[in-house]
């Protein structure tokens, strides 16, 4: 890859790396700061669930037990996201895709607008560790702002530090069994990914295990570079 991007494309980034591994809160402040649009189908499917969708119907036990949904499912919410008017000016996807069928039907979808992928960024973290990372986190169910019970407590107990929400939630999946099958299942589908996108020259690796600010500023620099 030599750095440079087909003009007035909007920027298409991916960030890749196991469950726990920051992709959700490195997503956001590329959001903030480039103003790109997070897609997170983790995010899109919780809030299939919570309407009861047929998707979310279908995808509620599969997500509870630490695996993977369906890739047409998975896909056809993507699609449907991506065609939003605000991802006109560029994405960046978290947790998509997942799978090798995904990331091929995500080459077509790209392809049908004149897009292309800018960066396959993956955040290089340590498994055991990442079963402590995830096990203690909760997040602002307000404004989605992340938090751990060790590493990022917020200011006041039990209120958001962003915006003063007293709403902190914990996701049903963030506990350790279920984090092992998540962790199994990216090894086993998502790992070999990364392949995938060395082999088409766009693939971009950052240590995650360090401090979050490091890790943002290293995300930055790279997504400033691929963006120029
Ligand atoms: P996440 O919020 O990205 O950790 O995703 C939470 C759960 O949603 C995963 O453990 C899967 O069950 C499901 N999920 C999210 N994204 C995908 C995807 N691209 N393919 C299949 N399942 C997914």
């Amino acid at each position: 890859m030599d750095g440079s991007r087909t003009p007035q494309t909007p920027p298409v980034l991916i960030l890749l790396g196991p469950p726990g591994a920051g992709k959700g809160t490195q997503a956001r402040m590329l959001e903030d700061r480039f103003g790109l649009v997070q897609l997170s189908t983790g995010d899109l499917l919780r809030a299939a669930v919570a309407s009861g969708s047929k998707a979310g119907k279908a995808a509620k036990a599969v997500m509870e037990a630490g695996d993977l949904v369906s890739d047409d499912i998975v896909i056809a919410i993507l699609r449907d996201r991506l065609a939003q008017p605000d991802c006109a000016n560029g994405v960046i996807l978290d947790g998509f895709p997942r799978t090798t069928a995904q990331a091929e039907a995500l080459d077509h979808m790209l392809a049908d607008s004149g897009q292309q992928i800018d960066a396959a960024v993956l955040l290089e973290v340590d498994d055991v560790k990442m079963v402590v990372r995830i096990a203690g986190r909760f997040t602002c169910g307000d404004c989605g702002e992340g938090y751990h019970d060790t590493f990022k407590t917020p200011k006041v107990a039990d209120t958001c530090d962003n915006c003063g929400a007293r709403n902190m939630t914990r996701r049903a999946d963030d506990n350790a069994s279920t984090v092992m099958a998540r962790l199994d299942a990216y090894h086993e589908q998502t790992a070999p990914l990364i392949a995938y996108y060395d082999g088409k020259g766009v693939l971009r690796r950052v240590d995650a295990m360090g401090e979050i600010g490091g890790i943002q500023s290293a995300i930055a620099t790279l997504t400033e570079s691929v963006m120029r």
